[in-house]
Formats: C-alpha cells, structure tokens, sequence
C-alpha cells in the first residue's frame, strides 16, 4: 500500500497507508536505528549522492525508512503530494518559512499564533522579510495585507488559546490571487478535522507532538505540501541545517496515527460535552469552544472541520488568584502545557506559553489572566466535568 488509494478512508489509511515491510514481513512498522546506509561500491555510493530519489537513502539527516513511512502516512491523510517529517513542531513552522522566504519578501500573518511562531516570524523580520500581522478573524485585514507579491500567508487555521477559527478558503482565495503561498499550522484542527488542503492551503504544518502522538511521549513534526516544495525547497533546507527526525519518534508517531481518527474523536466529543456542562457556570465569565452555537465562527467551525475539536478556553470569573486557586484544587486535570494527549490538561497561558508577550499583546490575544486552556483528554467525560465544577465551585 505504497502507491495512494484515494478510495481508502483515512481511518484505514492511517493505520496501513506507507507501511514498508523488509526481507522479514514485520507486522509493526520497523524502526530502522541508523545514521547512515552501506553502499555496494565507490561507484554506487557516488551515483546515490548525485541523485538520491525519493526512496534511496543515504544519511539520516536527509531520510530514513521509518521516517518516510511517517512521512508518506502523514500525507496520504492530509491529501498533499509528498511530507516532511521534523525533530519538532516548531522544526517543521521554522522549515516551512525559513526555506520558502528571501530578503525583501513579505509575509502576511494572523496575529494570533503560539508564542513560539511568533518568534520564527520576528526571526524572519531580522533577516529582511517584511511580516504584516492581521486580525485573522477580518477578511478585511487580510486583503489589506496581501498584496501583489506577497510571498506566503501564515496562520493557526484555529488559534492557540483563544480558539479563533480562519476562514481559510477566503484567505486562500486573497492569497492566490496575489501569487502567495498558503501555509497553515493545523495543530488544533487536527488531521482527523483537518480539510485545509481541500479549501486552498498549500502547506499543512502539524507538532505532532500534540494529537498524532497522543500520549505526550516525544517531540516531532511534519510538513505537507506539493513534491516541488517538499523535495527542492524544504528538504535541501532542513537537511542541511538538521531538524531531522528521530527514526525512533516517527515510530511512536506511526502508532499514534493508528489510534488518532478514534482517540480525537472521543476528546472532541467529550470537548462538547465538557464544554455546554460548563456554560453558565458562576464561577465562568465565558467558555470559548468552535462547538458551540455562540462562538464568534461556530458556524465556519462546523462547515471547515465538522467538530469544535479537543480544546476549550475557559475565562474564569476574578482574575488570576481565582485561576490558581481552581487550577490547584483539580485532581484529575493536570496543571501542564502539553495539549492532544490522552490526559485532561491545564494550561494557563498568561504566565506559561504566552508570558514572553507584553501584557498589552496578551491584551490584544483575549489573553486575560482569567483564561485558562483546556485539552480535553480520554478519561470518561462524567469525571472531567465533576473535576472541573468542583474545581469551579471552590
Ligand atoms: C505545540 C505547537 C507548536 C510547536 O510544536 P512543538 O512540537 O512543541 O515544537 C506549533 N504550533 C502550535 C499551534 C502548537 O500548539
């Protein structure tokens, strides 16, 4: 099952789709722990290095068996030519911009992204690229934004942690139109409610340390996109300047994906249920989650990826010492700032994942420091909703 049957469903491709058996017909995928590959001859190890395709490999760095299962699984599911699989999430952001963008180059971003996107975006503006912040939510702003030669576009197609969704076929038509490049970092999405390709992206970047994994057991991360942009752009980028994979994570990846479509749904469904438990409650000033009807873009959430998702953004009523003191008197929740695994977590992102922003940016993100993220996990709903209202009610 190396060549694509578009006929598969992603859950079967998920779990069969790149597989590659040796000599042996291993059932479970092969973690082939090498740095390198023994040639014939002088001759064989010259011919590789000038032209190594796709399945020939030569230094871990630059591919390895076991990677490209991950890779190839990973594009199967997101309905791009070929992937790129990276040490991290923020490997395959840096990957993705780094290796598409030159001096003098413009790119256009939503404003709300994780902490760490922004610095590779303030990395980006160091080195001559002009970067244009819009509200992501303003189609207005966008067309603004974009102009003519603009190189790429960027977002977090559902932003972390204010749970804002892009509209991202309408972004994608601005974008093209002026010749750009659609790079979408899909985390929060999802691979299971990701259509991203479908409406217009042309780059799907994903941490796979989040839902891919599942089980918050290791770093990794993957770019989708077109075979020219992943072979002649991103990889002659990341294989010299070595984000590579683990071999040994894109095996804990490969069987993350073989759970993934169950385990995402059973926490987005879980997420709604979490989610309508807890609106009204006195000790909540709002609960943000795409699933409900009065979220901002609920209805753009149903129709881009069918689900609110896994995450929730609670804005808990006084302030920062109320946060804590809920914080600390949950039991099953843990207080951490991991999201997609199969535990319930916390986060509370003014004085973690976001306390590099000024509290004037956090201000302008709905940042407040009343609001807490929530990943919802795969313990049984009823006990995460007794957890977080006895938290609540103090
Ligand atoms: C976690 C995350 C990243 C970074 O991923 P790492 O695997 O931690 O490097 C990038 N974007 C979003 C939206 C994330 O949630």
């Amino acid at each position: 099952m190396t060549t694509r049957d578009k006929n598969l469903r992603p859950r079967t491709r998920a779990i069969h789709h790149g597989t590659r058996r040796s000599q042996y017909g291993e059932m479970s995928e092969a973690i082939f722990l090498t740095q390198g590959f023994v040639y014939d001859s002088a001759g064989h190890a010259e011919a590789r290095f000038q032209d190594s395709g796709p399945d020939e490999f030569i230094y871990a760095r630059y591919g390895n068996p076991t990677s490209r299962m991950f890779e190839d699984r990973m594009a199967a599911l997101e309905g791009t030519e070929d992937a790129f699989a990276t040490a991290s999430g923020m490997a395959a952001v840096n990957g993705a911009m780094f290796s598409m963008c030159a001096p003098g180059d413009r790119v256009v971003a939503s404003r709300a992204l994780f902490g760490s996107c922004l610095y590779v975006l303030d990395l980006l503006a160091k080195f001559g690229v002009e970067i244009g912040f819009v509200d992501g939510t303003d189609l207005d702003q966008w067309r603004d934004a974009i102009r003519p030669g603009t190189k790429a576009v960027f977002f977090e197609s559902v932003s972390n942690p204010g749970l804002e969704v892009i509209d991202i076929a309408a972004v994608a038509d601005l974008a093209h139109r002026a010749g750009a490049t659609v790079v979408a970092d899909n985390v929060f999405a999802t691979p299971v409610f990701s259509r991203a390709v479908d409406l217009g992206a042309d780059v799907v970047v994903y941490s796979a340390t989040k839902h891919i994994d599942g089980g918050g057991r290791a770093l990794a991360g993957v770019i989708c996109g077109s075979r020219d942009y992943i072979r002649n752009t991103v990889e002659p980028y990341l294989k010299h300047t070595g984000g590579a994979i683990s071999p040994f994570h894109s095996w804990i990846m490969l069987n993350g994906l073989t759970t993934m479509d169950l385990r995402v749904r059973a926490q987005a469904d879980s997420a709604l249920s979490i989610a309508r438990a807890l609106q009204g409650h006195a000790g909540l000033a709002r609960v943000i989650y795409p699933g409900l009807e009065d979220h901002p873009q609920h209805d753009l959430a149903m129709a881009q990826m069918g689900s609110g998702g896994t995450m929730i953004a609670l804005e808990i009523a006084g302030g920062k010492e109320a946060t804590f003191a809920a914080m600390d008197r949950l039991r099953i929740v843990k207080i951490s700032n991991n999201l997609g695994d199969a535990r319930s977590i916390v986060t509370h992102p003014a004085t973690t994942t976001h306390q590099r922003l000024s509290e004037e940016d956090r201000a302008r993100l709905g940042i407040t420091p009343g609001l807490l993220r929530l990943s919802v996990g795969l313990e049984d709903t009823q006990d995460l909703i007794d957890d977080l209202t006895g938290a609540l009610d103090g």
